[in-house]
């Protein structure tokens, strides 16, 4: 007997369009950069396979950088002859410095076809289509915040580490910050959401979270509670399964016992804190309208090191703030000293325009603010130097990261953070298999400025769930979560640190 099968008739394949999303600035770019590719993928596109060119390229922009308008149309203008060769193809720019230029983007680079601000990045795939179906640029800027970013699709780059937004927006005006007028006044999440998306995300094998929010502890000035972020890391506490809890930036003005509290009797909050000082000058904080003086946040630092003596801690310092003198500057080394930080953020003071402090007079000549700046970085390495030092001989566990060590081919070890979050680079003797997100206990044999080393065999590895998600994701398997959901995690290829922290 024969039978004959009627074929369906053959559709050619669609190919999904694909994306590049270059990103610039802080944690709060990388994090939005993820919400920025989870609307990509769920509105269909995918992403470009690395070395090709993309069918759609979005620059997340950061305005807070020098020259970063430059350096932005640089790139544009790269691009255009591109553009012009590839049919289809689409630009879009979007982030700090989008909300801040608005037309002038397209303005100065015509062949851009989306313009998007801070506050409506949810818009990107519609804006996108109806650039293509109008051949014509759109720009949308909204004012204010409509609806939370959280509330969008992610797809999250690291297996076991994730970001996670409690608040957008700063009420502070520090002067030299532009973020105030281009991410709007604060907004906080509710608790009840925050907790869901951290147990979601533990439930997809995540065991590290950091809150992130430009003003991370002032949360809950929206909805009336002082104590609601260290109430907020208290909780964090109680998720099962989540591991370490890391917060960035908080605020000296806004720094209160509770929260320190809550760190050191919270088992997974990690004793590390980043504290921006900006500077150690009375007279210089108060210019830069920073309400705390040296001996606030000098006294923080004091109950911290007191509640846990374990805690690294690392700050961010601005040097040549305009009418900074050499007595400011002595000021800042001093409580640099003081507070023996592991590290430093440190940054030469620029003009931004559309900040009150690119107007101040009295701005400090480049060559002075660059010996200032080379005797500070000398006094922080030598310092942080010091501190990694005294750790040597010292038992830590690891969480093994993946991206971290630049040289670790060339040298034949892994790296991975301690608990205090330093990076420390290890030789994987006696951890054989072991995948990032995976924990490893080391000893630590020397301590080099920026790292540690422990060049001694693994002395005990635990596998972790982490590190089934990890190892899950490099078969290529499905994220669990069905690709990419409305709010909740999708996990993926872990992405480098960000250059640095949300609130400068
Ligand atoms: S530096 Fe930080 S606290 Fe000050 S305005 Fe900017 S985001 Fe707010």
């Amino acid at each position: 007997m024969t039978s004959t099968q009627t074929e369906a008739p053959t559709q050619p394949p669609t190919v999904p369009r694909t994306y590049e999303v270059r990103t610039y600035g802080c944690q709060m770019n990388v994090h939005d950069s993820e919400r920025l590719t989870g609307l990509l993928e769920d509105a269909g596109y995918a992403a470009a396979p690395s070395g090709e060119q993309a069918d759609v390229v979005v620059f997340n922009t950061c305005a807070v950088r020098e020259n970063a308008d430059n350096r932005l149309y640089g790139n544009l203008g790269h691009l255009a002859p591109v553009k012009a060769a590839t049919p289809g193809m689409q630009i879009a720019v979007g982030g700090c410095l989008a909300q801040k230029d608005r037309e002038t983007i397209t303005r100065k680079a015509p062949w851009v076809d989306v313009v998007f601000g801070t506050h409506n990045i949810g818009s990107l795939p519609v804006l996108l289509e109806r650039a293509r179906v109008q051949e014509e640029a759109q720009v949308e800027i909204l004012e204010s915040l409509e609806v939370f970013p959280s509330t969008l699709p992610t797809k999250r780059e690291s297996a076991y580490a994730a970001w996670v937004s409690i608040s957008v927006g700063c009420n502070n005006t520090c002067t030299f910050c532009i973020v105030p007028s281009l991410r709007g006044t604060e907004k906080d999440r509710r608790p009840g959401e925050i907790l869901a998306e951290i147990e979601a995300l533990v439930a997809d094998g995540v065991s590290e979270v950091t809150l992130l929010g430009q003003n991370v502890n002032a949360y809950g000035v929206e909805f009336g509670d002082r104590q609601a972020f260290s109430k907020l890391l208290r909780a964090c506490g109680d998720i099962e399964g989540l591991e370490r809890v890391r917060f960035t930036s908080p605020h000296p003005a806004e720094f209160t016992d509770d929260v320190i509290e809550a760190m050191a009797q919270t088992p997974n909050v990690m004793p590390s804190l980043h504290m921006p000082l900006q500077s150690g000058s009375d007279k210089v904080l108060r210019a830069m309208r920073r309400s705390y003086r040296q001996s606030r946040y000098l006294g923080i630092i004091e109950r911290v090191r007191a509640a846990m003596p374990e805690a690294a801690i690392t700050t961010d310092i601005i040097v040549g703030f305009p009418g900074e003198t050499d007595e400011d500057f002595e000021a800042t080394l001093d409580v640099v000293r003081a507070a023996r930080f592991s590290g430093a953020f440190t940054f030469q003071y620029s003009k931004r325009p559309g900040t009150p402090a690119a107007t101040l007079e009295d701005q400090v000549p480049r060559a002075v603010v660059q010996e200032r700046y080379e005797r500070l970085v000398a006094e922080v390495n030598e310092i942080a130097w010091q501190e990694n030092r005294a750790l040597e001989g010292r038992r830590m566990d690891l969480l093994v990261a993946e991206g971290e060590g630049r040289k670790d081919a060339a040298t034949h070890r892994l790296s991975g953070r301690a608990p205090d979050n330093r990076l420390v680079h290890f030789n994987p003797e006696g951890a054989d298999g072991v995948r990032p997100g995976d924990v490893v206990t080391v000893e630590v044999t020397y301590g080099a400025p920026h790292h540690l080393v422990a060049d001694g065999a693994v002395l005990s590895v635990r596998r972790t769930r982490s590190g089934d998600t990890w190892e899950r994701r490099q078969g290529g398997a499905a994220p669990e979560a069905g690709g990419v959901s409305l709010g909740m995690p999708v996990i993926g290829v872990p992405s480098p640190l960000p250059e640095a922290p949300a609130c400068r």
